[in-house]
């Protein structure tokens, strides 16, 4: 704490980056993880302490040409009373429903659960799933740029991103996915809401027929970062969700997961939580 030595609030996105390019700044949103972080001395406050809350281009939730943008502001609680997010991205709705208390969520948004990179983070793991994609604002040459980075490339390990340290981040994108696409975001902690995950799950698809089309899987918490399931994914597109095939889904996932042992899972309970749960999840797959 005794670092700071200037406080900044910028109320355009112009002026962020601006100072973000001067070089020193730690960036604040919510504080939910920057506070607790640097009270038990694991992140150093630079000597410019930069809050973003007024600016207002950070802000709002809007669809344009089948892409949704939510800007880095936008908090936990107000993506759960947006009827768009609950609608049409109702994977991530379903994260923010297990996402801490009242209290995390009014303070917590979507920029810094995403630029905090925890493998556990429960908004990553929909928004990998949705193909999200991130923009990050600089001002390398005094004008505003922008450059969008797919999350799956964005996120590095924990903690790490492709950030540099002159970039904000601006907002997240979501494509629209078909009004058909239906799934399911499960968190496994000893008090779901308030625990960090020791996994999660965010499965869809569509369902036309009986047969599972556009599957999408993402776990957290079981590898460096939150990851999507190619080979889960393939053993179930154009399938029957049958028996076998969900065996065989939750078997490949089990080949592409890394779980570590912490405080909360050994890596074998991890292990079993993917099989179990993601055949759980499955069965519910592409219904409404
Ligand atoms: C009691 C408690 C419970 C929690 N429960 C959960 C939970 O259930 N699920 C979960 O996923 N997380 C949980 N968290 C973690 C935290 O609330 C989230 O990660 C939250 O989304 C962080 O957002 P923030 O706005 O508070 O970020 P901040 O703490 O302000 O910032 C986090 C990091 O991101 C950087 N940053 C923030 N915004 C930007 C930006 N626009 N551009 C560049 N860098 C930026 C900051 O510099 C910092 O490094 C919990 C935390 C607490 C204290």
């Amino acid at each position: 704490m005794a670092d700071i030595v200037q406080y900044k609030a910028p109320t355009s996105l112009d002026e962020a980056a601006g100072i973000l390019r001067a070089g020193n700044v730690t960036v604040l949103a919510g504080g939910t993880d920057l506070m607790p972080q640097t009270q038990a001395g694991r992140v150093k406050f630079q000597p410019v302490l930069m809050n973003v809350r007024r600016v207002p281009e950070l802000r709002g939730i809007a669809e344009e040409g089948g892409v949704v943008r939510i800007g880095a502001l936008v908090t936990i609680t107000e993506l759960l009373e947006s009827a768009l997010v609950r609608e049409r991205l109702n994977l991530l709705w379903q994260s923010c429903d297990h996402f801490a208390s009242d209290q995390i969520r009014n303070a917590a948004t979507v920029g810094g659960n995403l630029c905090n990179a925890s493998p556990a983070g429960d908004t990553l793991v929909p928004l990998l799933a949705l193909d999200a994609t991130v923009e990050l604002a600089a001002k390398p040459n005094g004008t505003l740029q922008r450059r969008r980075v797919p999350l799956a490339q964005f996120l590095l390990g924990p903690g790490r991103t492709c950030r540099g340290p002159a970039e904000l981040l601006a907002a997240v994108d979501v494509p629209l996915p078909s009004a058909e696409f239906a799934g399911e975001f499960y968190k496994h902690g000893t008090r779901p809401g308030l625990d960090i995950s020791a996994i999660s799950i965010a499965a869809g698809a569509v369902l036309e027929g009986k047969i599972l089309t556009r599957v999408r899987i993402a776990f957290g918490a079981v590898a460096p970062t939150p990851i999507r399931a190619p080979r889960a994914e393939a053993a179930l597109e154009g399938r029957v969700p049958d028996e076998a095939t969900l065996e065989a889904a939750a078997s490949a996932a089990l080949e592409e997961i890394h779980p570590i042992s912490d405080v909360r899972a050994s890596d074998w309970y991890r292990r079993e939580l993917v099989h179990n749960m993601l055949k759980r999840v499955l069965s519910h797959a592409g219904q409404p």
